[in-house]
This record gives structure tokens, sequence and C-alpha cells, in this order.
């Protein structure tokens, strides 16, 4: 692609006043001295949202986008509108990555690899071990499905049992085993490496929440990976920094997704520092 062209990307979802998105894809755009736009396209669920989906795959065949990316809650909305799905994606059965490639709209799912990007800073994830992923929603299914391919044992606990067990039991041909408890810490395993917080407890601005009691420890060497980002240090990573635990927020999990779009749709190594430091400020 020539660096004179006028990029056009964006991100769907509802609601997004709080994205960081715009400021980090503009980032990454000035970064590599290209010239574009990153819109928020506001799409609330409903009846009509599939005609507006249906319009912006419509933008991307026709060049009026070169990309664009699905959140919250149209990740899975967006599958049935594009001409083909990269196997994650397909797999996950989510969509947080859009582009054209040979003619064919491609759905692409960068949020596995940048949690588990993010989590090599964390843990050796190549070594297996027993991980608790607290919530069963859009992004516990992103990070058990990454853990589970990497053969961890993951068991997920959820305040709706029903909601984990479906999620425990959607990657069955994946190497790792995985399990479905209630959201209970008398039902929670003693002995796990991995504590993954899915939920929105603790994020701004209701930054008391924690979603592990704070008078209960946490397994010995146990680390924790909250894919929370605003707060920067949650409750629940507070508690476990203060005791010794190793702690990771989602900011490298959010910039590592962009990232990866950003490379997919421009065909440029993406300025992941530059990237981080606007989602900084
Ligand atoms: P989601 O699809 O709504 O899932 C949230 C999960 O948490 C659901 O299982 C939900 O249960 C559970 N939950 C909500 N409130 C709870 C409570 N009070 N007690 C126990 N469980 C509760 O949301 P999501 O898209 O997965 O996002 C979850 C969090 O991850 C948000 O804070 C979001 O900002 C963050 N996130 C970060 C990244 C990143 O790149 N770092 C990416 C995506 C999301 P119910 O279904 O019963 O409500």
């Amino acid at each position: 692609m020539e660096n004179s062209r006028l990029y056009h990307f964006g991100l769907i979802g509802y609601p997004l006043e709080h994205s960081l998105s715009p400021q980090i894809h503009h980032a990454a755009l000035r970064a590599c001295c290209l010239e574009g736009e990153y819109h928020l396209f506001l799409i609330p669920p409903g009846p009509e949202a599939q005609v507006l989906l249906a319009e912006k795959v419509t933008a991307l065949r026709e060049g009026r986008l070169q990309g664009f990316n699905v959140t919250i809650p149209h990740k899975q909305n967006l599958l049935p509108l594009v001409d083909e799905l990269t196997a994650t994606a397909s797999e996950v059965g989510a969509v947080n990555t859009v582009f054209l490639r040979d003619g064919k709209v491609v759905g692409e799912n960068t949020d596995v690899p940048g949690f588990y990007a993010d989590l090599q800073g964390l843990v050796h994830t190549d070594t297996p071990q027993r991980a608790l992923v607290l919530g069963a929603g859009g992004s516990a299914r992103a990070a058990v499905y990454a853990l589970l391919r990497a053969g961890w044992d993951v068991q997920i606990a959820a305040r709706r049992l029903e909601q984990a067990q479906a999620l425990a039991g959607a990657f069955p041909r994946l190497p790792g085993r995985a399990s479905a408890l209630p959201f209970d810490l008398l039902e929670f395993p003693k002995n796990f490496a991995l504590l993954v917080n899915t939920t929105p407890l603790g994020m701004y601005p209701k930054v008391d929440g924690c979603p592990w009691s704070e008078i209960a420890p946490l397994p010995e060497g146990c680390a924790v990976y909250d894919l929370i980002y605003n707060p920067p240090e949650t409750r629940l990573m507070q508690n476990a920094r203060i005791s010794g635990h190793p702690v990771r927020n989602g900011l490298g999990m959010l910039i590592e997704q962009a990232a990866l779009a950003f490379e997919i749709w421009t065909g440029k190594s993406a300025p992941r520092q530059a990237m981080r430091a606007a989602a900084e400020q």
C-alpha cells in the first residue's frame, strides 16, 4: 500500500464513549507517517443493527473503509455478514477485526493472540498449568480459548452457572481441559497458577468492586491478570500486589489486539510503543 493513501478505519459497537481505540490508532498512523482517520460507529443493539452492520461491510467492499474493529455487542453479529472467517474467529465464534482480502470480506479475531501475547509478560504460557477464569462473557471466550489451545487446565466461574458451563463445553477439540463452577469462593479450587478476571468488577467508575474476597488469600505464587485497564490498577490487582503476587492489567491486550489489526490493514509493522503511550495519556 502506498503512503499517499488516506485510510479510513473504525470501531463498531455500543456504547463507545470511553473507547481508547481512536487515540491508539491515530498514534499508530502518525508514527508510520500514514494519513487516515479512525472513526467511531455507534450501532445500538436492536432490529436495525444487522442492516447497519451490513452497510459497514458494504463500505469495506466498496473501498470507503479499509478495515474496522468490532466490539460489544456485535462481535457475534458480524459472523454471518462476512465472506470468510479466519480459523481463530471461526473457532472462537467472534469477530473483532474485519478486512478485505482478494475481494472477500474476512472476519478475524485478534483478541485471542492479543491476550495470549500479553499474558507471556506474566506467566510462562507454554508451560500449561491450571487457571481460574472469573466471568464467562465475550472477553472470557477469547481468554479461555487461548489458554485451552496452549493446553491449560481452565476452570471458569460465573454467577450464571449455565453460562460457565456453555463456555467450558465450547472447545472440545482443544488440548486443554475446561470445567465450570459457580461464582462462589467456597467452590473455587485451592490451587491454580493464574487468576484471570474477565468480569467488569473494579472497572471505572465503580472502582471499589473486586471479584475476589478481600480477606481470602490467593494461592501461593499465583499470578493475576485483570482484563480491566481503567483504572490501571484495580482493587483486585492492588490486593494481590500487596500480598506479593505478580499482576498485570488489560492494557497490553488492548494494545496488542489493536496492533495486530493495524498490521493486517496497513501491512506495516505496528508502532506498539507509540500506541501504548497514546493510550496512557
Ligand atoms: P461481558 O461479555 O458482559 O462479560 C462479563 C462477564 O462478567 C459475564 O460473565 C458477567 O455475567 C460477569 N459479571 C458481570 N458483573 C458481574 C458481577 N457483579 N459479579 C459476577 N460476575 C459478573 O463483558 P466483556 O466484553 O467480557 O468485558 C468484561 C471486562 O473485560 C470489561 O471490564 C472490559 O472492559 C474488559 N475487556 C478488556 C479487554 C482488553 O483488551 N483488555 C477486551 C475486552 C474486554 P452476566 O452475564 O451474568 O452479567
